[in-house]
C-alpha cells in the first residue's frame, strides 16, 4: 500500500515512457500514435482523479496491465464506425431513420466501383468531350416512365424545390388545400413552396376541390398547376379531388405547366405483386402531366434521390438553374440508381433482386416459419428473465406509402411475463439496442415486439442472441 495520494501520483509512469512499452505498442500498430496517445493521457487524467477521491489506505500500486487494457477498451470504443449496420425489425420496411431501401448487390457494386476508380461521370466517351452526369440514368428512366427527358438531384424535396424554382419563382402555383401535407421532419409542401420563390395559392377546402375552384384561381401570376399525391395519409368519406386529366387540361388552355408531385412512384404496378395499387410516373404522365417528381428510396428501392422526369423543354429549363449545381448528386448515387433502374427492365426477376419488393412481398407462411425456428434461441437467451412469445403483426410500408394499407406479418414478442411490468419492455428494447447488430423493434402494450418480414440474416441474428444482457434494475437515467 502506498501512503499518500502524492505519492501515488508521483509513482505514475509518464505518457512517453508509455507509449515505449510493448503492449503500448501493439495498439500503436491498430489505431495510431496519435489516438493512442490522447487515450493514454485521458486515461491517465481519469486515474489521478480516482486516486484523489479514493480513501485513506485504499490506494493500490499503479497496475500497467490493466491500464493498457483500459486504455485499449477506450479505443476500441472510440473508433466503432458511427454509422452501423442494425436489424430493422420495426415492421415498417422502408423506414426513414433507418435509412429506407435497403440496396440490392448490383448497386452496392456499382458504388465500390464509382468509389476506387475514375469514372465516366461527365465525359462522353464516344466524342471525347464533356458529358452530361444525369445521362448515365436518363436513358432508364425515360424507358421507364415514357418522359422525354430527366434530371436526377439529392431527394424527391430537393426535386420539388427545383422544379418550383425553375418554374414558378415569384410567381404562384395552384394547389389544392387538401394537398397541403407535411411529410414529417421539416418537409412541409407550403414551407419549400416558400423556399422556392413562388407563392402558394390554395384551392378548394380540405376535403373537397373542385374543377371550378382551380378555374376561378387562375390569373396572369399563375406559373403552374400542381398535384401532389397525398402519401402520408387519405381523406376518407366526403371527398372530391379532381382527376389528373382534367387538370392537365385545365392548365394546358392556360398555357401553364402540370406538375405531379408523386413522393413514392413506383415504376412498375404494385398489383402486379399482390400489393395495393400506388400511382406510378408513367400513369402521370399518360394523364398529361409536364414534370414528375419522386424519390429514389421510397418504394422505387434505390439510394436516396429525387427524381424530375417530363418534357424536354421544361427538363432542359431545370438543367439549366444554378441551384442544380448546389442539388446535383454524386457519381456514387448515380452508380447505385443506374443499377437499380436496370432491375426494373425486367420485372420477372425484379421481385427477387430488389430487396424492398422482396420484402414487401415475402409470403407470411414463410415470415411464420421464421417465426417458429428462431423461438427456441430467443427463448434460451431470455432465461427465466422474461418470456418470448409468436405473435401476428401488421407490417407497413412506410415512408409515407400507401397509409391505409398494411401488410400481414408475424413475429416476436417479448414480455416480463405476470410478475413484472413498467419500464421492463424498455430495458429489454435497451438490451436489444446494445446487441453487436442492435436490434430495432417496437414496444407495444408492455411487450417489445420484432416483426420479422425484414429479417434476412437470420443465422447471424441466432448467433448473437448469446450476447443479449437485460438490465434487471430499472435504468434512472433513461440509456
Ligand atoms: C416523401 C415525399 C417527399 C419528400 O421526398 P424525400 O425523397 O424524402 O425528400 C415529397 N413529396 C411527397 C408527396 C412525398 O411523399
Amino acid at each position: 500500500m502506498l501512503t499518500s495520494v502524492a505519492a501515488a501520483r508521483r509513482a505514475l509512469p509518464s505518457v512517453d515512457r508509455l507509449l515505449q512499452s510493448e503492449a503500448v505498442g501493439i495498439l500503436i500498430a491498430r489505431y495510431g500514435r496519435a489516438l493512442v496517445t490522447e487515450a493514454i493521457r485521458d486515461r491517465l487524467d481519469s486515474h489521478r482523479g480516482e486516486l484523489s477521491d479514493a480513501p485513506p489506505g485504499a490506494i493500490a500500486p499503479f497496475d500497467e496491465h490493466a491500464f493498457v487494457d483500459a486504455c485499449a477498451c477506450l479505443l476500441q470504443v472510440r473508433t466503432q464506425p458511427s454509422l452501423k449496420p442494425v436489424f430493422n425489425l420495426t415492421g415498417t420496411v422502408l423506414h426513414t431513420n433507418l435509412g429506407r431501401a435497403p440496396m440490392p448487390k448490383s448497386a452496392a457494386e456499382a458504388v465500390v466501383q464509382a468509389m476506387t476508380h475514375p469514372v465516366n461521370l461527365e465525359f462522353d466517351l464516344g466524342g471525347g468531350a464533356r458529358g452530361e452526369r444525369d445521362s448515365h440514368v436518363e436513358r432508364w428512366l425515360t424507358k421507364l416512365t415514357g418522359a422525354e427527358a430527366a434530371v436526377v438531384v439529392n431527394n424527391n424535396a430537393a426535386a420539388v424545390y427545383l422544379t418550383l424554382n425553375t418554374l414558378a419563382l415569384k410567381k404562384e402555383v395552384l394547389v389544392s388545400r387538401g394537398e397541403l401535407i407535411e411529410i414529417g421532419g421539416a418537409f412541409r409542401m407550403p414551407d419549400i413552396m416558400a423556399r422556392a420563390g413562388c407563392k402558394l395559392h390554395e384551392a378548394g377546402t380540405t376535403n373537397r376541390t373542385h374543377l371550378k375552384d382551380y378555374t376561378a384561381a387562375i390569373s396572369a401570376r399563375t406559373a403552374a398547376i400542381m398535384k401532389v399525391h397525398t402519401s402520408n395519409y387519405a381523406i376518407q368519406g366526403f371527398t372530391a379531388a379532381v382527376p389528373e386529366r382534367e387538370l392537365a387540361t385545365l392548365a394546358h388552355e392556360h398555357g401553364l405547366p402540370f406538375i405531379v408531385d408523386l413522393g413514392s412512384g413506383m415504376l412498375v404496378n404494385l398489383e402486379d405483386y399482390g400489393l395495393p395499387h400506388e400511382p406510378t410516373p408513367r400513369e402521370a404522365m399518360a394523364h398529361g402531366a409536364d414534370l414528375v417528381t419522386f424519390s429514389g428510396d421510397k418504394l422505387l428501392g434505390g439510394p436516396q434521390a429525387g427524381l424530375i422526369v417530363g418534357k424536354k423543354e421544361l427538363i432542359a429549363r431545370i438543367r439549366k438553374n444554378p441551384m442544380k449545381r448546389a442539388l446535383r448528386v454524386d457519381k456514387m448515387t448515380l452508380g447505385a440508381l443506374e443499377a437499380v433502374l436496370r432491375l426494373y427492365a425486367d420485372p420477372e426477376r425484379l421481385v427477387q433482386e430488389l430487396p424492398t419488393l422482396r420484402l414487401l412481398t415475402r409470403p407470411l407462411a414463410d415470415i411464420e416459419a421464421q417465426a417458429q425456428r428462431v423461438l427456441p434461441a430467443m427463448s434460451a437467451a431470455l432465461g427465466t428473465r422474461a418470456e418470448a412469445g409468436i405473435i401476428a403483426c401488421s407490417s407497413q410500408i412506410g415512408s409515407g406509402s400507401l397509409p391505409v394499407d398494411s401488410l400481414p406479418s408475424a413475429g416476436i414478442a417479448v414480455s416480463a411475463g405476470a410478475k413484472r411490468r413498467g419500464s421492463f419492455a424498455d430495458r429489454i428494447a435497451a438490451a436489444f439496442r446494445a446487441l453487436p447488430v442492435p436490434v430495432i423493434g417496437r414496444i407495444k402494450d408492455g411487450a417489445f415486439i420484432m416483426d420479422l418480414r425484414c429479417l434476412e440474416h437470420e443465422d447471424e441474428f441466432v448467433a448473437q442472441l448469446a450476447h443479449l444482457k437485460i438490465d434487471e434494475k430499472p435504468n434512472h437515467k433513461g440509456h
